[in-house]
């Protein structure tokens, strides 16, 4: 099964009537039928910049995608885990994520509403603190309206993402999750941390043993090098050595980010497959990180 595990395509709907089909996007629904069977779909919104009316913006975005998805043939929201039973699934599959917890309130108030709504990731923050956690960019631990909102979201069966994390709310969150979690787009920090929030290989395996997965993103700031084809190979490769292919996932930051070019839409999927596999990944190892550690990780995780 092919997942990708975080995008900022939403955006395109401040602008635009439909993700049906966006030639300038990293990914469009079109191709989301062609390329994956499921992919998170985040709503990012900037705290600073909406700071006056986090949770209408945040509702609002949610609104047009949901509609936008409802009338668009072979998709539709990833609301339980029964529907990864099939390989491939009936349709292609959106997850609604959460980039941030900001607009849920100081104390997780609209988070029953919105997993009402379907949403079933969430990250407690973006680069700034939040009243959940400490952000890349600040530091500090989970609060305690964070342990709470983390408890919630484990009963309600809502994925935690640690991605954005401070590190040590990355290890807060790691700790007191009782499900395992995913960071849905992060590298390897062996190769380097210039933002704060590449995972280490004690957080690599600290995650991998809890039961969750790392999604490599495609950014090409995080991987260094270019972010060329071949470095992010290195990256996944690295990783699965590390902590093997089951806790190893794609996370590529469509439409969030600069991407190399070889990478910049979700079109080049095959040819990562086929670099993987040239370089020398067994297919088993190659499958996970298509994306079956992640199907595993949700199936668990996500209400039945
Ligand atoms: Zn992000």
């Amino acid at each position: 099964m092919r997942i990708d595990c975080h995008n900022d395509t939403v955006g395109f709907l401040r602008n635009n009537d439909s993700l049906e089909r966006q030639s300038g996007a990293h990914l469009d629904f079109e191709r989301l039928r062609t390329y994956l069977d499921c992919s998170f779909f985040a709503v990012f919104i900037d705290q600073k910049k909406y700071a006056a009316d986090l949770s209408g913006e945040f509702s609002r975005m949610l609104g047009l995608l949901k509609a936008d998805i409802a009338q668009a043939p072979g998709v539709e929201l990833l609301l339980n885990g029964s529907q990864l039973d099939t390989d491939p699934p009936e349709k292609s599959l959106i997850l609604l994520s959460m980039e941030g917890a900001s607009p849920l309130g100081d104390d997780g108030e609209l988070l029953d509403e919105y997993f009402a709504a379907g949403l079933r990731a969430l990250g407690l923050t973006w680069n700034y603190a939040t009243p959940y956690a400490g952000g890349a960019r600040e530091g500090g631990g989970v609060t305690a309206a964070g342990r709470r909102l983390i408890s919630r979201c484990n009963d309600l069966g809502i994925l935690l993402d640690g991605a954005h994390a401070s590190h040590a709310a990355f290890s807060d969150l790691l700790r007191l999750s009782r499900s395992p979690i995913i960071d849905s787009h992060t590298v390897c920090a062996a190769f380097g941390d210039d933002f704060g929030r590449a995972l280490t290989d004690e957080e690599l395996r600290a995650l991998a043993a809890k039961g969750g997965v790392a999604a490599i993103t495609f950014v090409a700031d995080f991987l260094g090098a270019g972010g060329s084809l071949d470095r992010l190979c290195e990256h996944i490769e690295y990783a699965v050595s590390l902590i093997g292919s089951e806790h190893v996932g794609l996370g590529a930051d469509y439409d969030g980010a600069k991407l190399a070019p070889e990478l910049a839409g979700v079109q080049f999927l095959p040819a990562l497959y086929g670099r993987l596999r040239q370089r020398g990944m067994a297919e088993s190892d190659l499958e996970n990180v298509k994306g079956n550690s992640v199907r595993r990780l949700l199936r668990q995780v996500l209400p039945r």
